[in-house]
């Protein structure tokens, strides 16, 4: 309140004080005259704080006239008023901006709560996922999201930080990438992403390469074949060019082994059994192999507990256990030592094979599972090696919700370890362990 009012509002009071001082003084009723003046001066405040009463409960009426000291306080309700009615207008401007902006985003987006429950989505959340404003929210998300694989990964998501592929709920044909971010107590923002073409492009990407391994594995067998008899039959001058040939055939034929693989992994389409493996028989297998194709020049060793088993699929995780071997072998020199473990390790089965060969340089590790990855091109091309193994065993432990760690030093050696998920270790008593 502006003090220049209350100083002009007291210095009327003082002068009607005064005044009536006067009249009370000159008629001789001093008393009834100031009792009538207190009563008109009540009058008029009451007359005035009901007014303001009657449109602070009605605040559209127009805002009452009034004089003096009320009438100050009147126009500064007005200008309050104004001011508020300005402010509402903006915040309506910027919600309203909001909602064009949301609205025009491609993917949907939804707010849910710290129970799941929707708060708020966008247009293309009904266009992708068939939400209805007027029904949907307020419901929990996985009421309307009914996918299992979207509940689980709801329900981990925070701790994991991964995102999720599904299939949208009113079209089989269409692709969602699910991805969420925190914000304030317990709410999330979920995004999702129609990534149908992406995963189209994938398709027809993986189906080309599937199918041109697929052509090039018959007449490649057909030239080894001849290779094989001219061998036999060749002179000394043809023999060795006979001998490159039949090893650059050899290293085709595992090049689209390894991509017929990999492309038998990538497709979801194909159902995968999971059932209790017999990795201690596994093993021994894997060790025949290794043996094989060390051809004695390096010193092996294997550590099996034989009680350990692993829910899984067979020949995947025999392709996994196969490719560490071999490559622990093919960059170890020869006598170096070479040593795989199958153990449980603080609860978790573990498998880990160390070598005292060549070892990576760091900056090369995080890149070894990539396709055709390789730690210095020239390395690989003497080892018969595709560039595909590690993929291929990347592949299986993503499946078998695994983790693959890799340490290695340049010139000391490498250690590459598959840690599987504690809900995979089955135990089977009563064996002794096996260590050679
Ligand atoms: P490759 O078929 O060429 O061995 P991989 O995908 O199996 O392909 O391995 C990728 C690269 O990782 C290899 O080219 C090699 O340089 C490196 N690598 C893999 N295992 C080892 C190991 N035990 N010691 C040293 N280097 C390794």
């Amino acid at each position: 309140m502006r003090i220049r009012s209350w100083r002009l509002h007291l210095g009327r009071l003082l002068a009607a004080v005064l005044l009536l001082l006067v009249v009370g003084w000159i008629s001789g009723y001093m008393l009834p005259v100031f009792v009538v003046a207190a009563f008109v001066y009540l009058g008029w405040h009451l007359y005035n704080s009901w007014n303001l009463h009657r449109w602070l409960a009605t605040p559209q009426r127009p805002l009452p006239e009034s004089k003096g000291i009320w009438a100050d306080i009147f126009d500064r309700i007005n200008g309050l008023q104004k001011q508020e009615r300005r402010h509402r207008k903006q915040l309506e401007a910027v919600i309203l901006e909001f909602r064009h902006a949301t609205d025009a985003f491609p993917d949907a987006t939804l707010v849910i709560d710290q129970n799941d429950i929707i708060t708020w989505f966008n247009s293309a959340a009904s266009e992708l996922l068939g939400f209805k404003p007027t029904e949907d929210l307020g419901q929990p998300v996985t009421n309307l999201l009914r996918d299992p694989d979207f509940a689980n990964w709801l329900a981990v998501q925070s701790q994991v930080k991964s995102t999720l592929e599904m299939i949208s709920p009113i079209d089989s044909e269409v692709f969602l990438n699910v991805s969420a971010v925190q914000y304030r107590e317990g709410q999330r923002l979920l995004i999702m992403r129609d990534v149908t073409n992406l995963r189209r492009l994938e398709q027809v990407r993986q189906d080309f390469v599937a199918n041109v391994s697929h052509e090039l594995r018959t007449p490649l067998t057909v030239l080894i074949g001849y290779l094989e008899v001219m061998q036999e039959q060749s002179t000394d001058s043809y023999s060795s060019a006979v001998t490159r040939m039949q090893d650059q055939a050899k290293q085709m034929q595992a090049l689209l082994d390894d991509l017929l693989e990999l492309s038998r992994l990538q497709n979801d389409t194909i159902e995968t059994e999971e059932i209790t493996v017999d990795v201690p028989a596994l093993m021994a297998q894997v060790k025949e192999q290794a043996e094989e194709y060390s051809k004695g020049q390096h010193q092996l060793s294997f550590s099996v507990d034989p009680e350990l088993h692993l829910k899984g699929v067979p020949q995947d995780l025999a392709s996994v256990f196969r490719n560490l071997v071999v490559n622990a072998i093919r960059y170890t020199p020869e006598e170096g030592k070479i040593e795989a473990q199958w153990l449980e390790e603080d609860g978790l089965p573990v498998f880990l094979v160390r070598d005292n060969g060549v070892g990576i340089p760091k900056r090369d590790i995080p890149r070894l599972t990539e396709r055709f990855y390789r730690v210095g091109s020239d390395r690989a091309k003497h080892t018969g090696g595709t560039g595909l193994g590690l993929s291929i065993v990347k592949h299986v432990l993503n499946a078998h919700q695994a983790r693959l760690v890799i340490h290695s030093e340049l010139g000391e050696g490498s250690e590459f370890r598959c840690e599987f998920p504690e809900q995979r270790l089955i135990r089977h008593k009563h064996q002794k362990a096996v260590s050679s």
